[in-house]
Order: C-alpha cells, then sequence, then structure tokens
C-alpha cells in the first residue's frame, strides 16, 4: 500500500465562497478522496492548521508520496518543517507539487531558481498535451485532454531543466506553459502538475484524477527510504578497503567526524 499524504493550505477554503461551495471539505479532501479510489493508495490529509503543519517527523517517516497544494500562505510555513520535508525527499519521499505550489518555500528550495511565471485569472480554456506518450505518469490518457477553465500559468517557467517533460499546456490566450515535470532531488521523484486553481472544478476532472493516482504511484520509493542521509561520516585511513599511506597535512584526527 502507498502511503500518502495530501497537504492542503486551507485558507481560500474558509475564506471565499466560490472556493467553499467547490470544494465544502476541502481541496485537499477532494484530492484525497481521488487518490483513495486506487485500491493500492492510502491517501490521508494535512493542513497548514494543524499542529506542525499536519507533518511532524514520525509522519513524514511513515509517509511514502507527500502532495503539496499552497497559495496565499506560503511564507506562514514553518522553515523547521521545509526542512525536514526536504530532508524526507532527499530520503527518497516522493514529492507532487499541485499549481500555485509552484511559489511555495519546499519547491523552490529543491529547485533553487525562482520558480517564477506568468499568469491570467480569465477562466480560459487550457488543452494538456502528453509529451511523453509511455511515461507511467500520462499512462491511460488520450495524446492531450481540456479543462473548460483554468488559470492560465505561462512561459518562461523559472525552474531547472526537468528530467522528463510529461505535459505541455496551451491556453486559449496564446500562452504555452510546460506543465508537467519531473525532478530527482537526492533519492526523492518529484513532480510539478500545474493544473488545479482554486475557484474551478479542476480536481474533479477524471483526467487530472488520473494523472495523480499515476502520479503517486511513479513518485513512491520503490526500495524504501535511505537512512542518515544527511550524515557525512570520516572514513579513516584504517577504513580504507585498501592499504593506503597517509600523506600531506591532516586537520581532522581519525576519531572526530569533523562535521558535528
Ligand atoms: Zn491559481
Amino acid at each position: 500500500m502507498i502511503r500518502a499524504v495530501v497537504w492542503g493550505e486551507n485558507v481560500h477554503e474558509q475564506t471565499n465562497e466560490t472556493v467553499a461551495s467547490i470544494y465544502p471539505k476541502g481541496m485537499h479532501t477532494c484530492i484525497a478522496d481521488a487518490l483513495n479510489e486506487d485500491p493500492a493508495i492510502n491517501a490521508t490529509t494535512a493542513t497548514l492548521q494543524d499542529p506542525e503543519h499536519g507533518l511532524p517527523q514520525d509522519r513524514l517517516d511513515e509517509s511514502d508520496v507527500l502532495l503539496w497544494w499552497g497559495h496565499a500562505a506560503h511564507g506562514a510555513v514553518s522553515d523547521v518543517v521545509v526542512d525536514r520535508v526536504a530532508n524526507a525527499v532527499w530520503s527518497g519521499m516522493g514529492l507532487i507539487l499541485l499549481h500555485s505550489a509552484h511559489f511555495s518555500k519546499i519547491f523552490k528550495r529543491l529547485m533553487g531558481t525562482p520558480c517564477s511565471l506568468t499568469w491570467r485569472e480569465a477562466g480560459e480554456r487550457e488543452r494538456i498535451w502528453v509529451t511523453a506518450p509511455g511515461h507511467p505518469i500520462a499512462e491511460g490518457l488520450a495524446n492531450h485532454f481540456e479543462l473548460e477553465h483554468e488559470e492560465m500559468y505561462g512561459e518562461p517557467f523559472h525552474v531547472p531543466e526537468p528530467l522528463e517533460t510529461v505535459f505541455v499546456s496551451w491556453f486559449q490566450g496564446g500562452e504555452v506553459l510546460r506543465s508537467g515535470l519531473t525532478y530527482r532531488r537526492g533519492a526523492g521523484n518529484i513532480f510539478y502538475f500545474q493544473p488545479g486553481h482554486e475557484t474551478y472544478p479542476t480536481y474533479y476532472d477524471e483526467n487530472i484524477r488520473l494523472v495523480l493516482k499515476n502520479a503517486v504511484r511513479w513518485a513512491n520509493p520503490k526500495s524504501g527510504r535511505l537512512k542518515d542521509i544527511d550524515a557525512a561520516p570520516n572514513r579513516t585511513v584504517a577504513n580504507a578497503l585498501e592499504p593506503i599511506e597517509e600523506r600531506g597535512p591532516k586537520l581532522h584526527a581519525d576519531n572526530e567526524d569533523g562535521f558535528r
């Protein structure tokens, strides 16, 4: 069973009537419901308002894939939790960034770039093209599908060149975006997926729900998590695999680790 956690900022749902009417139980619950349609996935939710944002260390240790939706409150996310999530990704936890999570602290941290893009809120049509036929995240999709209403996100999207571009989107106003991108940071699989503006019913769309389920299966760390990913042990001369002669000046004694 793949253990997925859907993290929702859960702010617009409480402050905007349109969002509350589309997602009465919150966007995170709608997304978790979609994932739980897959018998291989057990999805639960966490929100910004929970203690430690619902992401204490022991929960991250027991999570295979984390999905992240944030927008209005990126700055309210604790840096301690961001550090914790980054470490979990480096150790192999999958991370899926949804829509405005392109500007989340965790995505910017892991990308090392501004992650900025152009945008327009006009309820325009989006046509999503599969640019990597045969990719597990695109399994079961036609060569393209459409959303009648989405927020335009356009190039240039200031992210590192991805490992794979799974989707490219065209918007009615003429812009395009690399809308489905994969990365690997440490042992962790990362997927950014652009659709999901809060005032449209995007997460009820069957194609979107299929992509999310596929993405969780893809991001799941098949061979488990790495231990002590941030340790930097001193492999001393005495512990070298082959006998070596010690030469030159030396800063650290063999019995100290030198870092912490
Ligand atoms: Zn939006």
